[in-house]
């Protein structure tokens, strides 16, 4: 008898059958010096901070018998005074990291017989999370005659008209391209539906000044969610910490949808106690941001094309054979990421050391393969 492999075994089950067939989210977890593919803070927490959060921890620990408080009152009341624009606590939602808080949105507004529409390229997990959930998922378009990526006001809102989805994905500023959207398109994707608008701000703090967010569009606009995280400019991917403003009235919905006690009290108490030292966290943003401008400005002096950010990450074009650079960096020690784009690839924006690797490597790694 031959041994059943695992995907044997799997055609078997009886898996749903719009799942049959699809892949799991993989960027690859590699053990290599320079780590630059899942856009990570690269700097580890300050000491003060560690210190901080293990006192918030520990007073936890004797009382975890106990399920933590289900509506993460005091955590919700610190991530409104971070966010600051008059929020109030009852605007807040918050779950282990913003995709499950992705998750909870596509639980209460979308489903079977739903659609949600995302424009790509953007952020792969929203298709993913919107098949999970059984909703319907629309590939929307970027890209102007001059700018394959830009997304105007008038192209969004026309697709939103066209296909009048239950939900809107908008990334700002967009993975993997990393250019911020102007409000105009918000509010022009706003006027256009009668569904949800998603903004997902996991880039904000990371974005060039005058950037305005789309928190400043919430007054009026019960449909219109912002979400945010602290795994990127807070350095706490490993905490697991998102949260979204809106109306009341949209964490009023997700209540119906969320596990109970979903974020446990290590969780809670571990995010209030970063937020209590945000300026020491956030510290990093600045150099973050220059060795972002650093790898622009490189790259374009290398010929290739990178993509001007508001992230903490440079999408370039501009190369052959984007896979065999890929491979190219990997054997120098450097992984970075290839979202699918022919003749792109993405790097993370990490310490001025890491950077300087990263770009010697590609010096390189372009030698090697002319
Ligand atoms: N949104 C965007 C645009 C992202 O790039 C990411 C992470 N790569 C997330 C959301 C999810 O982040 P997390 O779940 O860690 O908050």
């Amino acid at each position: 008898m031959p041994t059943l492999t695992s995907a044997d075994v799997l055609a078997r089950l009886p898996l749903r059958d719009d799942l049959r067939g699809r892949t799991p989210y993989g960027a690859p977890q590699l053990d290599v010096p320079v780590r630059l593919n899942t856009n990570e803070n690269s700097y580890d927490l300050p000491p003060e901070v560690v210190e901080a959060m293990l006192d918030a921890v520990r007073e936890q620990l004797g009382g975890l018998n106990r399920y933590p408080d289900r509506e993460f009152t005091a955590l919700r009341t610190d991530l409104a005074e971070y966010l600051g624009h008059d929020l109030s606590p009852e605007q807040i939602w918050a779950g282990n990291g913003s995709n499950e808080v992705l998750q909870h949105v596509l639980q209460a507004f979308g489903g079977p017989g739903r659609t949600a529409i995302g424009f790509t390229p953007s952020y792969s997990v929203y298709a993913l999370i919107t098949t999970g959930t059984g909703t319907g998922w629309i590939d929307g378009r970027r890209g102007t005659d001059r700018d394959p990526f830009d997304l105007t006001a008038a192209h969004a809102a026309a697709q939103v008209r066209e296909h009048t989805p239950d939900l809107v994905f908008l990334c700002s500023p967009n993975n993997p391209t990393g250019t911020a959207l102007g409000l105009d398109v918000v509010e022009a994707v706003y006027d256009a539906t009668d569904g949800i608008v998603l903004v997902d701000e996991a880039y904000a703090e990371f974005a060039r000044p005058g950037t305005p967010s789309a928190l400043t569009l919430l007054p009026g606009r019960e449909r219109l969610i912002v979400t945010r995280t602290m795994s990127k400019a807070f350095a706490m991917a490993g905490a697991r910490l998102g949260y979204l403003a809106a109306d009341p009235a949209v964490c009023d919905a997700l209540r119906l949808v969320r596990m109970p006690y979903h974020l446990s009290s290590l969780t809670q108490a571990a995010a209030r106690a970063a937020l209590w030292h945000a300026d020491l966290l956030l510290s990093t943003v600045e150099t973050i941001k220059d060795q972002r401008d650093r790898i622009v400005a490189a790259l374009a002096a290398m010929d290739l094309a990178p993509v001007p950010s508001d992230a903490n990450f440079v999408l370039f074009g501009g190369l052959g054979d984007e896979k065999a650079i890929w491979r190219g960096l990997l054997s120098h020690g450097v992984l970075i990421r290839d979202v699918g784009i022919p003749h792109h690839l993405r790097v993370t924006a990490g310490t001025p050391a890491e950077t300087t690797t990263f770009l010697d490597a590609l010096t390189h790694t372009l030698q090697e393969n002319r």
